[in-house]
């Protein structure tokens, strides 16, 4: 899969787009991520990119000219490749907005600036609009960062074990179960004698069932969309 991320700030990138996960995803070739910079399609001789908002106010907006060239370089010449705007007025990320977007080929991220981005813009340009959370960021480069993480990992080749994503907190409607590591004990806290049995059938039926009591005691709004087996009944009965 291939992301592109239009920025005025593209240096805020550059450590993060290489390191861990994401370096391993494109040295692999299951990922690209390539950072357009806002500022290369300036107009003028001042390469300007933004402009003060008509009918006066505070702040500046992004320019249109500019931040349209560069969304249509950025999908390659193809106006099919979908675009999604950061706004802190988007649809509220989350884990199945992530699944969705794993599936596509191509993927352009807006990052915004100032008070954000001229509407004509968004109206001919954009096709889904994201918000990480209802707070306001001072651009859009952060939010893009975690789209791009929360996505990348669930593409095929980017992490070496899919089992591990599917084991995750909102795989499911479900938060992960507690982890433990040596030692066997720490600070006169024992780990859970389950897990040092090495008794793999009762091992997964622990951690089913720490899963499901976790999340009735962390998000008991997850349990609205959980879709139990008679296994899990049986789990959530000796909770509760
Ligand atoms: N004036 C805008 C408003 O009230 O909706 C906020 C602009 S904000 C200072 C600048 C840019 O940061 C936005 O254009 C957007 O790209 C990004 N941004 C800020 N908060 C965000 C959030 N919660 N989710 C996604 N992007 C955000």
């Amino acid at each position: 899969m291939r992301f592109d991320v239009v920025s005025a700030a593209p240096e805020v990138f550059s450590g993060w787009r290489t390191t861990s996960m994401l370096g391993r995803g494109q040295s692999a070739e299951a990922i690209t991520i390539e950072v357009h910079d806002l500022r290369g399609y300036g107009i003028d001789r001042y390469g300007t990119i933004d402009d003060s908002p008509y009918g006066g106010g505070a702040g500046m907006l992004l320019k249109p000219e500019p931040l349209a060239a560069a969304i249509e370089t950025a999908q390659g010449g193809d106006p099919a490749v979908p675009v999604v705007l950061m706004t802190p007025q988007g649809e509220r990320f989350c884990q199945g907005i992530a699944r969705e977007l794993a599936d596509l080929p191509r993927l352009v991220l807006v990052c915004g600036r100032y008070e954000g981005i001229d509407e004509r813009v968004r109206e001919h340009l954009v096709t889904r609009e994201l918000s990480i959370g209802d707070y306001v960021l001072t651009g859009g480069e952060l939010a893009a960062m975690v789209v791009v993480e929360a996505v990348a990992r669930l593409v095929p080749g980017v992490l070496g074990d899919l089992e591990s994503v599917a084991d995750e907190s909102h795989s499911e409607p479900l938060l992960e179960y507690p982890h433990y590591t040596r030692p066997a004990e720490f600070r006169g806290e024992r780990v859970p004698e389950v897990l040092l049995a090495g008794h793999h059938e009762r091992v997964r039926l622990w951690r089913r069932q720490e899963q499901l009591r976790r999340t009735l005691e962390r998000r008991p709004d997850l349990a609205a969309h959980w879709r139990l087996s008679d296994e899990d009944r049986r789990l959530l009965a000796r909770i509760l």
